[in-house]
Formats: C-alpha cells, sequence, structure tokens
C-alpha cells in the first residue's frame, strides 16, 4: 500500500522525469530555458526531475498573458466563476489521493494528514466559487443630497508565492479567491517542492480555465520570484514564507506600489494553565507541533507551562514524543516524516548548539536520525528562558521548546515577548481567564481549549513579523478587490459658484 502511494506519486510526475518541469503559460506548456535545477524526494534523498528558472523573458511572458486575459475574467459573470472553480473542486477531489502522494513525495509530509490537505484544498475552491456571484457587491451609503453607493472590482493580475510546507493546500487558500474575484493569476510555488503545483496547473486546464486565467512559472525565489514581485503589470502579491522574505518582497514591490499580503512565520505559544484539562493539553500541545515534521506557520513550538503543574506535564509530553512514530511519509501509521531539504536539516539541527550553549537542557531527541534521508528526531527543549535564542526564533522542524510560568501576568508577558504574532494557544478552564488572557495576546489568531481549528469564513492571519492582512470570508475579497465609491447627486444640491 505504501509503495503503491509513492508509485501513484511517480506516475503523477513521470513527465518531468524524461524532461524539465517548466512553465504554464497562456494555456500552454512552456518548456522554459532558464538554468535547471534539482529536486529530490526528502525521505529517499533520490532526485527526482529538474525543475527550469523562469527567464524574465519567462516571466514577462506569464504576467502579459495574465493581463491579457483579465479584463474577460473579470467581466465573466460571478456565476460563471462560480461553475468553473466548483469545476476544479471537483477534480481536485477526484484526484485527492494523487494529489496528497505528490506532497508526500516532493514535500516529504505525511500521509496521514497531506489526505485531508487535499480534500481541504477542495473545500478552497467551493468556499471561494459560492462567494463569486457577490464578490462585487457593496453598501449603499446615502446622504440628504447624494446616494453613495460602494462596488468591488478585481485589482487585476496578481502574483501568489507559496513555501513548500504544504504547497497544495496553501496555494488554493489564495489562488481559489483570487479567482473567484476576477484576479487573473501567476503563481510561483517553492522550487524544493513544485510538482502539486504542477498538478493544480493540469486540473485548471482540465476545468476549463480560458487561458490566461492561471499561469504558473517555476523558478528560484531571489530570480523567478523577485522578477514576478518587481513586475509593473503585477498589482498585488499574496505572500506565504519566512519573514525576512516578506521584507525583501516588500522592497522588490515598492517601486511599483504593490498591494501585498504576507502569511509569515511563528513561534507560537501554547500556554497551559494549571486548571486546565491537560490530558487534552497535552494531546494539543503534541500535535500543534510535531505534525506537519514541525514545519507548520502556526505550530505551538513554545510551551508555557504554569510552574505549579510544569513538572507532571512535562513529563506527560516527553513520553508522548518519544513515542511518535517517525518513519516513510507514505505510510498512513506514520506521525513524522523527514524535513525538506538538506539546507533545512542543517538549520534545525544548528538549534541544538543553540539550546546546549544558552543552558537549555535536551529532554528528548536532538540528532539527525542513522538512516537515509532527511530524518530528525523529534525533540523537546526543558529548562528554557523566554529569553533563549531556542524560545524566539522560529526553527520550523519538530522541535519544542518548554518554558515554565508563574501567573497569568508572567504568561502573558512571556507569550509576547517575541518578534511574532501568528497564533496563540490557551488552555484554562477558568472563563474570565481565557477572555483575559486571549485579550492581551499579540497574536493574529487565539484558539482556547483548542489545537488550530480552521473555518474558512473567520479571518486567518499574523499580527508583528507573521503578516499583513487576512485570508478567509470576505477578508481575502478586500485584498484581491479595489473598492470604488459612486456618489450620484440625487437633487439639486448647492454648488459653490467660483468665478461668476
Ligand atoms: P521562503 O520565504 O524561503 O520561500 C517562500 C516562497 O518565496 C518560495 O516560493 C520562494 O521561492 C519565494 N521567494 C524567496 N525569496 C524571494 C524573493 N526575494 N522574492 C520573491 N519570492 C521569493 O519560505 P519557505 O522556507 O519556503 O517556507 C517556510 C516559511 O513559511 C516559514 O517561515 C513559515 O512560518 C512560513 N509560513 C507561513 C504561513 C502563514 O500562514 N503565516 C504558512 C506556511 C508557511
Amino acid at each position: 500500500m505504501t509503495q503503491s502511494r509513492r508509485d501513484m506519486a511517480l506516475q503523477a510526475i513521470a513527465a518531468f522525469k524524461e524532461r524539465p518541469l517548466g512553465h504554464f503559460i497562456g494555456g500552454a506548456d512552456v518548456p522554459g530555458e532558464g538554468a535547471l535545477f534539482e529536486v529530490s524526494e526528502p525521505a529517499t534523498g533520490e532526485i527526482l526531475g529538474q525543475t527550469r528558472d523562469a527567464t524574465a523573458a519567462e516571466v514577462d511572458a506569464a504576467v502579459g498573458a495574465a493581463k491579457a486575459a483579465f479584463p474577460a475574467w473579470a467581466a465573466t459573470p460571478g456565476d460563471q466563476r462560480r461553475k468553473l472553480l466548483h469545476k476544479m473542486a471537483d477534480i481536485i477531489q477526484a484526484r485527492a489521493d494523487e494529489i496528497a502522494a505528490v506532497e508526500c513525495l516532493d514535500a516529504g509530509q505525511c500521509w496521514r494528514f497531506m489526505s485531508k490537505a487535499a480534500e481541504r484544498g477542495a473545500e478552497n475552491f467551493r468556499f471561494f466559487a459560492d462567494r463569486a456571484p457577490m464578490a462585487n457587491d457593496g453598501q449603499s451609503l446615502p446622504t440628504a443630497t447624494h446616494l453613495n453607493y460602494t462596488l468591488r472590482q478585481p485589482i487585476g493580475p496578481v502574483a501568489v508565492i507559496t513555501p513548500w510546507n504544504t504547497p497544495f493546500m496553501l496555494s488554493t487558500w489564495k489562488i481559489a479567491p483570487a479567482l473567484a474575484a476576477g484576479c487573473t493569476v501567476v503563481h510561483k510555488p517553492a522550487e524544493w517542492s513544485p510538482y502539486s503545483a504542477r498538478l493544480l496547473v493540469e486540473i485548471a486546464a482540465e476545468a476549463g480555465l480560458p487561458p490566461g486565467v492561471f499561469n504558473a512559472v517555476n523558478g528560484l525565489g531571489e530570480t523567478t520570484g523577485k522578477r514576478l514581485t518587481e513586475h509593473r503589470d503585477i498589482k498585488a502579491i499574496a505572500f506565504v514564507g519566512e519573514s525576512k522574505t516578506g521584507s525583501a518582497i516588500m522592497r522588490q514591490g515598492s517601486e511599483t506600489l504593490k498591494r501585498v499580503h504576507f502569511e509569515l512565520g511563528g513561534k507560537n505559544p501554547v500556554i497551559v494553565f494549571e486548571d486546565a484539562d491537560l490530558d487534552r493539553a497535552v494531546d494539543a500541545a503534541v500535535f500543534m507541533i510535531y505534525s506537519l515534521n514541525g514545519q507548520r506557520c502556526t505550530s505551538s513550538s513554545r510551551l508555557l507551562v504554569q510552574r505549579s503543574i510544569h513538572d507532571a506535564f512535562i513529563e506527560k509530553v516527553a513520553a508522548r514524543v518519544r513515542n511518535l512514530k517517525v518513519g516513510d511519509p507514505f505510510d498512513p501509521a506514520t506521525e513524522v516524516g523527514p524535513l525538506i531539504h538538506q539546507r533545512h536539516l542543517d538549520k534545525v539541527a544548528s538549534y541544538m548548539d543553540v539550546a546546549r550553549a544558552d543552558g537549555a537542557r535536551i529532554a528528548v531527541g536532538g540528532c539527525r536520525m542513522d538512516r537515509p534521508g532527511l530524518f530528525f528526531e523529534p525533540t523537546l527543549f526543558v529548562e528554557a528562558e523566554q529569553t533563549m535564542r531556542i524560545a524566539r526564533e522560529e526553527i520550523f522542524g519538530p522541535v519544542l521548546t518548554a518554558i515554565a510560568f508563574d501567573d497569568e501576568a508572567d504568561a502573558i508577558a512571556k507569550a509576547n515577548d517575541v518578534e511574532y504574532g501568528l497564533a496563540g494557544y490557551l488552555w484554562t478552564n477558568d472563563l474570565g481567564r481565557a477572555i483575559r488572557v486571549s485579550n492581551a495576546l499579540e497574536a493574529g489568531m487565539v484558539w482556547v481549549n483548542s489545537e488550530n481549528v480552521r473555518h474558512l469564513p473567520t479571518p486567518f492571519g499574523g499580527t508583528k513579523a507573521s503578516g499583513i492582512g487576512r485570508d478567509g470570508g470576505d477578508w481575502s475579497f478586500d485584498f484581491y478587490m479595489e473598492t470604488k465609491n459612486v456618489a450620484l447627486a440625487t437633487g439639486q444640491h448647492k454648488i459653490q459658484r467660483l468665478g461668476v
């Protein structure tokens, strides 16, 4: 079964074993002429194929195709866009196993999570498809002399730049609302995991999206990504990735005054008070950091535990971490897979020395695993302080930093004492405390007595270095659309007469 899933993934990308993966521009495959780079399988180290870095001319062509397709797509009735996007969702659903298998192959994510992630990609399309007919709706804001009404119009061709951690699901989250709003899209997936984005291209073509509405260019961030974000005809950039890349993109887009939407890094606290349901808190804390190989923006990478229960709680967590099933991502029993790339593994591994140097103790894990592939032991740092780098920097691996706190004020101070502000998790059975701490947390999203459970109508996004803007519900349309106000005089209101 495990092998057959891997075969399914290899079959899905078989064409790109023979020839490099190029681009999809104006409804056609473009082999590309740019530099070649390799894509490898994190679980085995095997080279899966080669990809082309898009040249400046190829980026121009992709943006040109998106620009040419924009007027007709923007003018397409919302109901028709709705039907096409539902068709895409149907095909995603039909190919969900294949998509999930490809994510296991090039991103090293585990089947048990990816099988659901592919379904969520379809849900993202359905959710925004259903809102397409209302996307242009505005408000009526009348005065005594004027009828003001607002309407929303798609902003134009947009760039969507995505990371490698859950490539398919994350990209649909951006691409679906952009298309539903009437924007055309140029997508640049992450260079380490480009294949599921290729499946999305095939799905869009099969669904009958008009040529140029959805384009994809492959390549490196510093070349293809940079060109795209500097391009005059790209009107907005939806970016998911590291905070420092967000800063670079803001600089790159500043000359052409790009609108940006950033979903960036996190160092999210899970705060466990002594009155909480501790068994459920253990489940959630372990799930939120070790699922997705710890490569999750909303991971609960800092475990803040009230001192009175600290040792007992940490003991329970440590027992779970020791017991995690690490291995073949295609095996549905596997809970933790490999890290994405040697460079990323080196980064995660480097924090072991940082932890020791700062005076923390490695209670569980701490080493690369002695087996082929980029596997790192699930790791738990204890006796840590909020001042340490392991408590402040995003490690983005299966690594949890545990810190003790004394009381509510101490918990809030420690939780907020980071550059980031994406998510916060809070465990308490005291309602007043739940409300007080939720209000005080510097984070875009707070979950109380819960792990990250996403509901698409709610706003998703971060504060501080974790992002700009919100996804979900109508917030997505606010980003991909311009709001226009039209003021009509209802009668003969007084107009100042100059030069009479
Ligand atoms: P990254 O910033 O290195 O790369 C993300 C994308 O940006 C890739 O496609 C890359 O090629 C491109 N890129 C890199 N430099 C660029 C440049 N100068 N101009 C244009 N594009 C450029 O991020 P990553 O390592 O792929 O992903 C991990 C990061 O993503 C983590 O920090 C994680 O927290 C974050 N993330 C955030 C969210 C969220 O919702 N907040 C979700 C998932 C991941």
